[in-house]
């Protein structure tokens, strides 16, 4: 899943108005951080196979310690425990592990069998929400939706930044998002593993920045 991960993370705004935008987009995209970072050391691995769903052409065939169940309830404590040592918060460290354990549920609702429900194990589950084009974009897209308007419902531009910076990261999540489905050139070399990631963290510092030029609406 790709658009339903920034909508977790915005709708989650309502439930922690205090956590920063930034914070809780890592929390969401947390495995997709760490598997390209995994891939470089050759810890993870997946390749090309044109046609294995009919939305995302990859076999992530071994990636438990990014996307398993269990690592992502290890990861979900690691992170909220991580934001309680610092923030001292204890809504925003349950939300936050909330949304860390959100895109296992996405990603089984999406990917094929390939998740695997601890390390090693044999046992791989996922929905297969992915072989389905216009099934794929509808959740995706009202997910999407749904997290934008929870969001601007909680929170206010305080200035350009935060308005038209934020709505322009919007705009360029959903242009990615709609261009996925065009280019086919598809690689998996370190280059393009190194560009994944800068681009991932790229988003979220955006996001992130735009955040910081909004204030929580008092309701
Ligand atoms: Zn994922």
């Amino acid at each position: 899943m790709f658009l339903g991960h920034y909508a977790v993370a915005l709708a989650a705004k309502k439930a922690a108005p205090k956590t920063s935008l930034g914070t809780l987009l890592i929390a969401a995209q947390l495995p997709d951080l760490l598997f390209p970072l995994f891939i470089l050391l050759g810890i993870e691995h997946l390749r090309i196979a044109p046609g294995i769903t009919v939305v995302f052409p990859m076999d992530l065939y071994d990636y438990p310690l990014s996307h398993s169940l269990l690592a992502g309830l290890l990861w979900s404590a690691a992170l909220a425990f991580l934001y309680y040592v610092i923030r001292k918060e204890k809504r925003g460290a349950t939300i936050v592990g909330l949304v860390v354990i959100s895109h296992w549920i996405l990603d089984f609702i999406t990917h094929r069998p390939d998740l695997s429900l601890g390390f090693g194990t044999g046992t791989y589950v996922g929905l297969g929400l992915w072989n389905s084009l216009a099934g794929t974009l509808i959740v995706e897209s009202a997910l999407f939706v749904i997290g934008i308007i929870l969001y601007i419902r909680t929170t206010k531009a305080g200035d350009r930044i935060g308005s038209i910076g934020f709505w322009a990261w919007i705009g360029f999540l959903a242009s990615m998002y709609a261009g996925s489905f065009f280019g086919s050139d598809s690689s998996i070399d370190t280059l393009s593993t190194i560009l994944l990631m800068v681009g991932s963290w790229a988003i979220i510092l955006w996001g992130c920045w735009a955040d910081k030029h909004r204030a929580a609406r008092d309701v």
